[in-house]
Formats: structure tokens, sequence, C-alpha cells
């Protein structure tokens, strides 16, 4: 008896702490902000930051157990921490697949999966742990629960009409934020082209084309091939555009960018990138690439953490945005955090008003720093949502 009754206490010790215990604990050492004092931001900054509409492309947020509404200590994101940052708009995009020992030189498509046990883990539908999908779905179920839930905080985005109720409603209520959903690599097809009206019914606007792996619609940055396009892949394309899905090209390979670049009639965004011109990292295209992505109309949104700028501090994020105005215009320049996707950041959603002041203290123009933090992002979305 006394034994059966250690055994169970053993069996439930190792339960709570796989699934209590060490979800919280792994997002917390996968997505750190550097222990800083506390910004100082001045009258001019926090008056210019608290007038602008701040976008983001890129966050990871929905991968980790934590309910949004509530503000957390740990991670980057959530939505009081959002209000506080006066964060408007932000993409959530999804990661339903990542290569054990993750690297930006190469990764083989075959490798141990760790999203696999992050599901397990944080107790995902059966359905997740084999269907790359319908872990895009999960997340997206996520954002829907949450603006069900939230709806003063959290409204989902999915057209430009939706867009524009968005903006109307946030005049009344500052506290809004807009969320739109996207992919982190069509993998997430599960090499199905049907499941691309399945992830835009569930209001997938934007769709990456890669992760840190070739895939079955061509090679990724960080891939063994450096391929183009396949076939499906083109497939694939031409399907996103008929359904208006904004195409991210980033973590894909040059010659899928190139490919990519020739066939769409739309403009492409690369949603979390540095420039290697500005930091010479495998994590980031050649800036002929960006330049021809921003000539076709596209925007590149940079990131905050030094894989993409070489270095994580508001300064140096302040400087890779001055550079990608520098190369591509100040009309092709957006933000694209990469929060919560597993990145060390010297700032989190709340402190979003540092950015500004450094794009003032580099000497960026009121109207500069508008668009960069949001009104460019703002400007696509009206152009490229479908209605
Ligand atoms: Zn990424």
């Amino acid at each position: 008896m006394k034994k059966s009754y250690l055994a169970l206490t053993i069996i439930g010790l190792v339960l709570v702490l796989f699934f209590v215990v060490a979800p919280p604990m792994l997002d917390d050492d996968q997505n750190p902000v550097d222990a800083h004092q506390p910004y100082i931001i001045s009258p001019e900054a926090a008056e210019l930051h608290s007038s602008l509409i701040v976008g983001d492309w890129h966050a990871d947020s929905l991968l980790w157990m934590r309910d949004l509404t509530q503000q957390y200590d740990y991670g980057h994101l959530d939505f009081p921490r959002m209000q506080q940052g006066n964060m408007a708009l932000q993409m959530f995009t999804t990661v339903t697949k990542s290569p054990s020992g993750q690297n930006y030189d190469t990764n083989e498509t075959d490798a141990r999966d760790n999203i696999t046990s992050l599901a397990l883990m944080q107790r995902w539908p059966i359905a997740t742990w084999t269907s790359l999908a319908e872990r895009a779905l999960f997340q997206a179920d996520k954002l829907h629960q949450l603006a069900a839930r939230s709806p003063d905080d959290l409204m989902l985005i999915t057209s430009t009409t939706e867009l524009e109720t968005f903006l109307q409603r946030r005049e009344s209520n500052p506290k809004l934020i807009g969320g739109l959903l996207g992919t982190e690599g069509s993998h997430a097809l599960d090499g199905d082209l049907a499941n691309i009206q399945r992830l835009f019914d569930r209001g997938f606007r934007m769709m990456s084309l890669q992760h840190f792996f070739d895939n079955k619609l061509g090679g990724s940055l960080h891939g063994t091939s450096g391929a183009g396009l396949t076939e499906f892949g083109r497939e694939a394309v031409a399907r996103m555009r008929e359904l208006e899905i904004m195409i991210d090209v980033s973590h894909s390979s040059e010659a899928v960018v190139a490919d990519t670049l020739m066939i769409s009639d739309r403009p492409l965004l690369v949603s979390h990138t540095g420039f290697q011109g500005h930091c010479q990292s495998p994590r980031n295209i050649s800036d002929e690439l960006m330049l021809q992505i921003a000539e076709a109309g596209g925007l590149i949104a940079v990131g905050y953490w030094d894989g993409a700028i070489c270095g994580n501090s508001p300064a140096i994020v302040a400087e890779a945005i001055a550079y990608g105005i520098d190369l591509v215009g100040e009309d092709h320049v957006a933000l694209g955090s990469d929060f919560d996707g597993t990145v060390t950041t010297s700032f989190d959603g709340s402190e979003m008003a540092v950015v500004t002041q450094h794009l003032l203290n580099i000497g960026l123009r009121e109207e500069q720093i508008r668009k960069v933090m949001g009104g460019n992002m703002l400007r696509f979305l009206q152009a490229n949502l479908p209605d």
C-alpha cells in the first residue's frame, strides 16, 4: 500500500513538473529581457510616442502558455504591456515547427522538432501533435478567444473594413489592440494547397514561406539547399495571392525571395529582419534584394535582437532603422520585433517609447518616426488586406 502511494506521489510530482512548472520556466528562459535601469523618456519623446499608431509585424506570443489579458513579469508581450507601450497593430505569427539545434547557418529538414514537445508540455489538442496546420489553427483560435473574452482590449482584423472600424474604435478607446494572424513558414500547409483556404478562413492574412529549414515550397535561408521556389511553392504563392494573403519572405533563401519577387503581383513583406550592410549576419538577406523588395512596394520590418542587428540596445535598433531608411527609403521600413520568438531583447512591449526616444536622438524627423513606428504598416494593410 505504502509503496503504491509513493509511486503515485512521484508520478504526480513528475506530471506537475512537466505540465505546470516547466512551461512558464521555459517561456521565461527563452524570451528574456536584459536587466536594465528604467529608461528615461523625454517629455518630447513621450508626447510624440503617445500620438503614434505603433505597429509591429512579428510576435510569436501565441506559442506560449501565457494568458495575454494578464500582465506577466516574463516574456515580451501581453495586452497590459502592449497598452503601456501604446502598441496598436500587432501581427501575431504562429510557429509550427522548429528544428532542434536551430541556427542561422544550416538546419536539416528532418531534424527533431522542438514544437512537438512544447505542444505536449502545454497540453495542446491531440490533433496538433502530428499536424502543423492544426498547430497554426490552434494558435489562431487562442487569438479568436482572446478577442471574444476581451473585446475592449483586442479586435481581430481580417479586412480593410475591419481595419477602418478598428481605427474609429481606437479613437475613443486608445487601449484597443488590432491583432492580425500570420504563419511562420508554409510547412504549416502540411503539404496541401487546400490548407491555404482553411487558414484564410480562420483569419490568416500573412503567410511566410519558410522558417529554419527547407520545405516543400523551397529553400530556407538557414536550410541546406539554398533552392528557389519549387513548383508547389509557385502554386502556393499564386493561391495566396488569389486570396489576397500578404506574403512574408523572412527566413526564405535568397533564391526564393528572387523567385517570389518575380511572380508576385503584390508587394512583399520581410516581417522580422536586419540589414546585411548594417549587420553582416546569416540571418539577413542582401541589401540588393532588400532594395528590390522596396522598389516593388514592399516593407522591411526591423527586429530588436542580436542575430538581426548585431546588438539589442535601443540605440542599435534605432541605428538599424536609420540604415534601412538610408537604403530603401522611409516609406519601406517598419517594426518587426520578434517578441516572444526565443530572442533576447533589451525592452519589452511596455517600453516601446524608448524606440521613439532613440529615433529622435539620432535626428530622425517626426514624420519619418511616424512612418516607421507604424504609419507604413497601417498604409500597407490598407492597400493589401482584402475588402
Ligand atoms: Zn522568425
